[in-house]
């Protein structure tokens, strides 16, 4: 018997995979979390239906998410990751010669299943560097006043417990947990499926960041395949960055030139983020 895995990119669009193996199904507190072995991507990770990562395609979201960040900063020492259970993100954050990686998922679940399926990704739990705390990250930000110099949201979809990371307040508080030089991203989701998300985290960013910068990566299992990050910057503008002609370790996506070429935005997505 044929096995396949559809998530729904829009209500009129499903994208299958074909599976060769169910590898782990459960329901955890927060949401519904299955492993599956696919044909083409590999190792996949899935919650409430929607893929978070593939183990093919998964340092293009990984790398772009934590290395444009970083190397906007310059010399970031700690580093916070808000979601990214998975640990792909802070893998790529290790790779910097920062002091501290906070990594703060709101399930333990998705940590645990990742030290079970993903030993790609799970390496860096196991960095001295690295504190991984499971609770809700809109709670955890509150707390933090000038600490961090760089906060990486790399979150679910904006439904459920992540409805929260996606809202003004929580901006305004990670603006206040960043130091001085501090800077912000969040994944915002594609610009086919979700202009009007796009349009309104752009937005809110810059009533409070000095600069607000919108990139993009071509992640082919997320719908659209075409993804956007949105960053906010508190004092170095992301589009004037001194960036070295190397980035001193080992990518598949990210390079230098790709940093300054992923600020380039088309002019449709120009237009989403018009005021
Ligand atoms: N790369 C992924 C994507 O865009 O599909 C995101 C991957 S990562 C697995 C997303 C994580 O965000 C999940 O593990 C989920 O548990 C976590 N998350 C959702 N809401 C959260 C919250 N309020 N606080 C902390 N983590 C949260």
């Amino acid at each position: 018997m044929e096995l396949w895995f559809s998530e729904m990119q829009s209500e009129n669009i499903k994208m299958s995979y074909r599976i060769k193996n169910v590898l782990h199904t459960e329901k955890t507190k927060f949401q519904n979390l299955a492993v599956y072995e696919t044909e083409e991507f590999g190792r996949m990770l899935v919650l409430d239906d929607v893929v978070q990562l593939t183990m093919k395609d998964e340092f293009v979201y990984h790398e772009m998410i934590a290395h444009v960040p970083l190397f906007t900063h310059g010399n970031p020492e700690r580093v916070l990751i808000i979601g990214g259970g998975d640990g792909g993100t802070l893998r790529e954050v290790l790779k910097h010669p920062v002091k501290e990686a906070h990594l703060v998922d709101i399930d333990e679940k998705v940590i645990e299943a990742s030290k079970n399926f993903f030993p790609e990704l799970n390496v860096a739990f196991k960095d001295p560097r690295a504190k991984v705390l499971c609770e809700d990250g809109i709670a955890y930000v509150k707390r933090f006043k000038n600490y961090y110099d760089v906060i990486i949201v790399d979150s679910t979809d904006p439904v459920g417990p992540a409805v929260g990371l996606f809202r003004s307040d929580f901006y305004r508080d990670i603006f206040n947990a960043l130091t001085e030089k501090g800077i912000f991203v969040a994944q915002t989701e594609s610009p086919f499926f979700y202009e009007g998300l796009i349009k309104e985290v752009y937005n809110c960013v810059s009533e409070i960041f000095p600069y607000t910068a919108l990139y993009t990566a071509v992640v082919p299992t997320y719908p659209g395949a075409l993804w956007t990050f949105v960053m906010g910057s508190k004092q170095v503008d992301p589009h004037k960055v001194d960036l070295p002609q190397e980035c001193g370790f080992k990518t598949k996506y990210y390079s230098p030139k790709v940093h300054r070429a992923c600020l380039q935005l088309p002019p449709f997505i120009k237009e989403i983020i018009k005021k």
